[in-house]
């Protein structure tokens, strides 16, 4: 039983994450959006998200599928599949219909502009991440997401410096 135990507390600090969700993250944390509000997809976003700025998640796994956020989400179909859409702006400005694929648009440019640190199956220690993240990450990369919010790349150059203090 110890053992069960040990295991569910390791395997509760490591991250699975897209490279697109984890810049959410990092701007949330910039503005202390904790994301206290129920989530109408059912989603992990807003408890693993309170998990990181806790500095819970030590360790970081990224890729451009589903991740620990999407498993319990209303919109992912048989495991795998996500059938969110657009039906705004993004559909016109953006040639995606299916949240699946500007997602998935988004996470393998992120990959290819930095894949020291964006690469794919690899576990990383989240503070090596975040140190890398301040001196290669730059707004060029960070805009190669194309959602935009307020002061996109100041505030995700504000979340990391702060998630790097919490995670030292
Ligand atoms: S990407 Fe799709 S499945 Fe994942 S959290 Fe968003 S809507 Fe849900």
């Amino acid at each position: 039983m110890q053992f069960l135990n040990y295991n569910m507390r390791m395997e509760k600090t490591i991250l699975k994450i897209k490279p697109h969700h984890f810049l959410d993250f990092l701007y949330d944390l910039a503005i202390d959006n904790r994301h206290n509000e129920p989530n109408p997809y059912n989603n992990n976003n807003g408890s693993l998200c309170r998990d990181f700025i806790d500095g819970k998640l030590t360790r970081i796994v990224f890729t451009p599928f589903v991740d620990d956020i999407c498993r319990p989400c209303k919109k992912l179909i048989g495991g795998n599949r996500c059938i969110d859409y657009y039906d705004d702006a993004t559909t016109l400005c953006y040639g995606f219909r299916y949240k699946n694929d500007f997602n998935y648009h988004a996470d393998t440019k992120l990959n290819a502009a930095l894949p020291s640190v964006f690469m794919f199956d690899v576990e990383q220690d989240m503070i090596d991440v975040l140190k890398a993240l301040k001196e290669r990450l730059t707004n060029e990369i960070i805009n190669l997401y194309l959602w935009k919010r307020p002061e996109r790349e100041k505030n995700t150059f504000v979340g990391i410096e702060k998630a790097i203090a919490h995670y030292k």
